[in-house]
């Protein structure tokens, strides 16, 4: 019997399973991390690929099942099963990951593999079609989010194979998609709430203009009181550079990007600011954050077609004029 709650479709198609494997680009020397190996179709050809398997599987009857399976057989001793839910356990050291995973852990296993230390050479994983197209989506698709464009700054991503809901037993509801996560890199002093924050806002309506997000009352007043306490602080100025510490710390990556396999649009707008007379204040930060938006002319721009490299400069600009997001 199969857990629904576990996502639990066993991959039934071995010709599938071959493809996947011979796709995946293992070494003879490489350690492979596999989660959720089930009851080890896909296992088998990887202990067959690479040097050994490390498999985080959280279901004790799976684990039985596996370690049943290769029991006094050659692959056994190359095997490492380690049971556990793998959002909570420490990873191991692994060359290349190569999974058929539960889809409801998607985005937080993602971002966790992203923020993973030493980097591994590619991970290899079947996810719920749409959200393969998410993390591959270019500037102008109709499916660039959030989770494209945060995805993508951490690595490359691409489309290996379109798979249909009748390999697996039970078959889901959705169809699927074998997708390759190449993690980038040293990436650069990007400070990745600073990050998070600038493109969080960016889409929640990605199909407004960049002015007219940020004229928005909600999001003026977050920035304008960051702006504030950062004054008061008299940390305004300070070069993003000068953020070493933040900029390398990859360890709450997770958290911070876990969250958004789904972005938000309720289609509303906010009021745009009112400014009283009585309010200069709240007028001069306004205009500051205008200015930025004209220097760099992305006034009339839309986040659905802004590439990586444009929001890295938006950023630049307007931490230079001392606005900050996080
Ligand atoms: N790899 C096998 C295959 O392709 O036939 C099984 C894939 S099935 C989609 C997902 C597997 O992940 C199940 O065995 C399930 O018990 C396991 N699993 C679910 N949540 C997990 C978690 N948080 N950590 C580790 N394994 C998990």
């Amino acid at each position: 019997s199969f857990h629904k709650s576990k996502g639990q479709h066993i991959l039934k198609n071995p010709l599938l399973v071959d493809s996947i494997v011979q796709k995946s680009g293992i070494k003879s020397t490489d350690v492979i991390l596999e989660i959720g190996p089930g009851t080890g179709n896909l296992t088998k050809k990887l202990l067959e690929a690479g040097k050994s398997v490390i498999a985080v599987e959280v279901d004790p009857r799976m684990v039985l099942e596996l370690q049943r399976r290769f029991q006094g057989t050659p692959l056994s001793n190359r095997l490492k099963v380690i049971q556990g839910d793998v959002l909570k356990c420490d990873l191991p050291y692994f060359d290349i990951c190569v999974a058929n995973i539960p889809y409801q852990i998607s985005s937080p296993l993602t971002f966790k593999l992203l923020a993973h230390r030493p980097l591994f050479r590619a991970a290899v994983i079947m996810f719920q079609r749409e959200f393969a197209m998410r993390l591959v989506a270019q500037p102008g698709d109709t499916l660039y989010c959030r989770l494209s464009v945060n995805t993508q700054l951490l690595a490359r991503v691409s489309h290996l194979l379109k798979v249909g809901k009748n390999n697996f037993r039970p078959p889901p509801k959705v169809d699927s998609s074998v997708v390759r996560i190449e993690p980038r890199g040293p990436l650069g002093p990007v400070n990745f709430k600073e990050w998070d924050g600038l493109v969080r806002i960016c889409f929640n309506r990605k199909n407004k203009t960049i002015g007219s997000i940020f004229r928005q009352k909600s999001v003026l007043s977050i920035l304008e009181k960051n702006y504030r306490t950062l004054q008061a602080l008299q940390l305004s100025e300070k070069a993003p550079s000068d953020d070493m510490e933040m900029a390398l710390d990859v360890s709450a990556l997770g958290e911070t990007f876990g969250d958004l396999s789904v972005d938000a649009d309720d289609g509303k707008d906010d009021d745009e600011m009112e400014v009283d007379d009585g309010d200069a204040k709240r007028a001069d930060f306004k205009e500051r954050v205008l200015t930025v938006l004209k220097e760099g002319k992305y006034e009339d721009k839309r986040s659905s077609k802004l590439a990586q490299a444009d929001f890295m400069h938006l950023l630049a600009l307007f931490n230079k004029a001392g606005i900050h997001f996080s």
